[in-house]
């Protein structure tokens, strides 16, 4: 596989997003299409027609908020504890093959890692308690921090403002387009997307960003 050239000598930061670029987004996949859906309509006695509705339609109408992202805006919509629905499905949770090894690089390299997720506290919470993962980061960020998702175009402001980093030395790895666009209008000056984030769904194009297909192509 060729090897993905990046000017390690002029970056000192790695922002990491988690689901899609160093877990596998199969379980967030299976869980917001299959388990939530079968549970809610269990739950609520309803149909598995009525629990789509709730719950995947709604979805879209307001994916990339922040509400979406929000744990406590699930429960609320649907009456659920959404986190403990999580924990029965998570033995899919898992990492991404080679992403061990890429953040053992990155330490060895002296980079600051840096997590950077849509995830709910309570979630990235949940995941770190069945993936080894959290030890690799210097810091772990998470957008309800900022109040703002990472889909909006204020977002990076306001990281900076709150994160010493330098946007022409960062690397950017995310597995959203919209994700990466705001970080590209904002400056950030390596953005590299995933070519598969999901391992149960075809590869995903990936339009005007290089996609890592496999860790190795940066090691
Ligand atoms: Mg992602």
């Amino acid at each position: 596989m060729k090897k993905i050239n990046l000017d390690w000598d002029n970056i000192d930061t790695v922002f990491l997003d988690m689901d899609g670029t160093l877990l596998d987004l199969h379980f967030d996949t299976h869980f917001w299409m299959e388990h939530l859906p079968k549970r809610y309509a269990e739950e609520k006695s309803v149909s598995a027609e009525v629990a789509h509705d709730a719950v995947t339609k709604h979805c879209q109408s307001i994916e990339g908020t922040l509400n979406w992202y929000c744990l406590d805006y699930w429960d609320n919509h649907l009456g659920l504890d959404v986190v403990s629905l999580k924990h029965e499905v998570a033995d899919r949770i898992a990492i991404r093959e080679g992403v061990e090894d890429f953040l053992n690089h990155l330490n060895q390299l002296g980079k600051r890692s840096v997590l950077l997720t849509n995830a709910h506290e309570k979630v990235v919470g949940l995941k770190f308690g069945y993936v080894e993962i959290e030890h690799f980061f210097d810091d772990v960020i998470t957008s309800h921090s900022l109040g703002l998702a990472k889909e909006d175009e204020r977002f990076w402001g306001a990281l900076d403002k709150q994160e010493d980093f330098d946007r022409q030395r960062s690397l950017f790895i995310d597995d959203n387009l919209h994700v990466l666009r705001a970080a590209q209008q904002f400056g950030v000056a390596n953005l590299l997307a995933i070519h598969q984030p999901d391992s149960q769904l075809g590869p995903k194009h990936t339009e005007e960003f290089t996609a890592i297909e496999s860790y190795q192509q940066l090691m």
